[in-house]
């Protein structure tokens, strides 16, 4: 039966990057998760592989797609478990749409087609040591000195921040609040700038960094689009990162069943295959269930936003329910896998460690309520 919103271009799509997936990510990650990096050259692997495009203009090297390109990207990329390699390696994804949505001409020359063809690594900066939910109250100050700013503060946890060619920057030009927020595209081997790597629980082979901008020289040239006009833009970044979030949670959450019912199948308790015991058999049934209803919400949010609807609590709300759907199932595939559950190298150890973060970055889950019932106009 025909799918009501997968074509046949979207299928393809699928096939070139589950072979990519198959190829590149899934011998490896592993191995780079522990090693804790991946090399440079999977950037331009994978850009010639139509990772890096959707969605950014043609003319700056990108492909016009829709919603259903950018859900079937999120998801054939969790098939290899490698939750750090795919959040480090996709970073432009929230790196490059404000360059897009605000950058001039000359502006998206300089920077998209080196970002979209993997030459150049993209990262976004907003988050601060005192605070990464209230973004309207960023401190790191851009003061306008002839044809530079002069920038002074820090930033902290940014994914690809060590290694980031360009970060895009959410700096304080203004007064206090969302009026006073610009963005500046700060290139990472500027003079002023330090970078420190973070230990983390998951995610260990994505870099994450914290930024020292010390007196930075950044030319005004750098700014994307009018001073204090950025915090729009930011927003824009977030609610699409929640959807990719969404998407991929889910798509974890299929894998923690997949590996849970493949071990469910092999392993034998008291005589019997572990399947065969009717706990066992609910588990992965309350699993599948709520990876259903993730779906499910994630495809028909898609059809709606591809209808020309903008929507921003209800995705909200489906990172929240796609990210604890994902937390369930970890916590189930590795109580299903018992001792070896807990063993580093297996999928599902990696899965439980890099779960927790999806219900913070990208806004955390209470940040994500309070949006919700704020768009649903209940206060
Ligand atoms: C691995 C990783 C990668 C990241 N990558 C990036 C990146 O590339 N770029 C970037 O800019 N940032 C990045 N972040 C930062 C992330 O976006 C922030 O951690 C997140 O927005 C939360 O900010 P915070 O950590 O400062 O927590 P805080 O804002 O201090 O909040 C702490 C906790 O308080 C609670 N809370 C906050 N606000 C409310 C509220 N209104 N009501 C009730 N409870 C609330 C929540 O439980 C929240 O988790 C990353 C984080 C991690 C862990």
């Amino acid at each position: 039966m025909a799918h009501p919103f997968y074509t046949a271009d979207h299928e393809a799509y699928r096939d070139t990057i589950r072979r990519f997936v198959e190829r590149e990510i899934a011998p490896n990650g592993a191995q780079w998760e522990e090693e804790g990096s991946f090399p440079r050259e999977l950037y331009a692997k994978a850009a010639d592989a139509g990772l890096f495009a959707l969605n950014f203009p043609e003319e700056f090297g990108g492909i016009t797609a829709d919603r259903f390109f950018y859900i079937i990207l999120a998801q054939e990329l969790a098939r290899a478990g490698a939750g750090g390699v795919v959040s480090g390696l996709m970073t432009h994804n929230i790196g490059a749409p404000a360059i897009v949505a605000l950058g001039s001409d000359e502006q998206k020359q300089r920077f998209l087609p080196d970002i979209l063809s993997g030459q150049k690594i993209s990262a976004l900066a907003v988050t601060e040591p005192s605070g990464g939910s209230d973004v309207a109250a960023l401190r790191t100050s851009a003061v306008r000195d002839g044809d530079y700013y002069r920038v002074n503060g820090q930033k902290t946890f940014i994914t690809s921040g060590i290694r980031a060619d360009f970060l895009t920057v959410a700096v304080r030009t203004g007064g206090p609040g969302i009026r006073g927020i610009s963005i500046l595209v700060i290139e990472g081997d500027s003079p002023g700038l330090t970078r420190t790597p973070l230990k983390k629980m998951g995610w260990w082979a994505s870099d994450t960094a914290e930024l020292y901008f010390d007196d930075v020289k950044v030319p005004v040239a750098n700014l994307l689009g009018e001073e204090n006009s950025g915090f729009h833009a930011v927003m824009e970044v977030f609610n699409s990162e929640r959807l990719w979030m969404a998407a991929q949670s889910t798509a974890y959450s299929q894998l923690c069943l997949d590996e849970a019912v493949s071990w469910a199948r092999q392993r034998n308790v008291f005589g019997r295959p572990l399947i065969e015991q009717q706990v066992i058999r609910h588990k992965l049934v309350d699993m599948a269930m709520r990876i259903n209803a993730s779906q499910a919400l994630v495809e028909m949010l898609a059809w709606r936003m591809s209808q020309g609807e903008k929507i921003g609590g209800e995705i909200a709300m489906a990172k929240n329910q796609a990210t604890q759907t994902y937390a369930y199932c970890a916590s189930e595939a590795v109580q299903i896998h018992g001792g070896m559950g807990f063993m580093r190298g297996v999928t599902v150890e990696r899965l439980y460690r890099d779960v927790k973060v999806n219900a913070i970055g990208g806004g955390a889950e209470e940040v994500m309520k309070e949006l919700a019932a704020r768009q649903a106009g209940w206060m």
